[in-house]
């Protein structure tokens, strides 16, 4: 009795090291890994792809405004990212990530992030965000679900409950749409992938947290974040809401708690003159 509660517990131990030895440096929590960030990125780029192939992309070199500004804001965005893993001595942790920006002409208003950086913004958010700031809080929102590795923990999940826990690429090779569409779902892709899996409470908390840091890191004023949501919160109201308000923090809890790291994150992180 006493012998086989020991081997329980090493059992319980040893699974408990496999699923938790990387702790990442967002969430500071160990990742649920029974997915591969190597098969994650591998997953996402052909995913984007393929996205990217069925819709319609305004071209960088279009002359669009908008796409100009989506690209410039992103990557100001991402260089942020990179500054703030490098400050941590953790840029190793982005190894791997091929980061790539494109804007896609559709009446949703919506954003995503896939894992390795692949950044979608559709045309239909641009008329809400209004200006570069707002766009900077949406991407680094967008942006941190795909550095805490939200959507892998989705993925990770959904494929325990509809796969029996197989891994991606037997689950991809078994089941090629039910596992694309489990893909679209725990990335936020919208409606062409049916119902959406809102991320939790917790994960938008994270996820509006770090896009405030990563908005002033990347010199604009991360006080827009509030204008944003006020203006979000309009439009919420009159249509099927994105992936970032159709979760459960409401527009005013979710506000209440960007106020209360404003301070700090301006303080902290906020420097423009610093910028040039
Ligand atoms: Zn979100």
């Amino acid at each position: 009795m006493k012998k086989q509660s020991k081997s329980f517990f090493i059992t319980l131990a040893s699974i408990t090291l496999l699923i938790g030895c990387a702790t990442n440096t967002l969430t500071h929590r160990s990742e649920l890994s029974l997915v591969s960030d190597e098969e994650m990125m591998t997953t996402a780029a052909s995913q984007y792809k393929q996205f990217l192939s069925t819709n319609k992309v305004v071209s960088n070199n279009s002359g669009s405004k908008d796409a100009a500004m989506v690209g410039k804001v992103s990557n100001k965005i991402i260089a942020a990212v990179k500054q703030y893993y490098a400050d941590l001595g953790r840029s190793s942790e982005l190894d791997g990530y091929a980061w790539e920006v494109n804007t896609v002409v559709s009446n949703e208003a919506n954003a995503w992030c896939m894992p390795g950086g692949k950044i979608v913004v559709y045309t239909g958010l641009l008329p809400i965000t209004q200006n570069e700031a707002s766009l900077a809080v949406v991407i680094g929102h967008e942006v941190t679900h795909a550095l805490a590795k939200h959507g892998k923990e989705r993925m990770s999940q959904g494929l325990i409950q509809q796969f029996g826990g197989q891994v991606l690429t037997a689950a991809l090779a078994n089941k090629p749409t039910e596992t694309q569409q489990l893909f679209g779902t725990a990335f936020g892709l919208g409606t062409q992938y049916g119902i959406m899996l809102p991320f939790s409470r917790k994960d938008e908390y994270e996820a509006d947290r770090y896009g405030l840091v990563f908005t002033a890191l990347a010199g604009y004023d991360p006080h827009e974040a509030i204008n944003f949501w006020q203006r979000m919160e309009k439009f919420a109201g009159s249509q099927k809401p994105p992936e970032f308000v159709s979760t459960h923090p409401s527009d005013e809890n979710r506000i209440a708690q960007l106020q209360s790291v404003m301070d700090e994150t301006v303080a902290k992180y906020y420097h423009p003159q610093a910028q040039h």
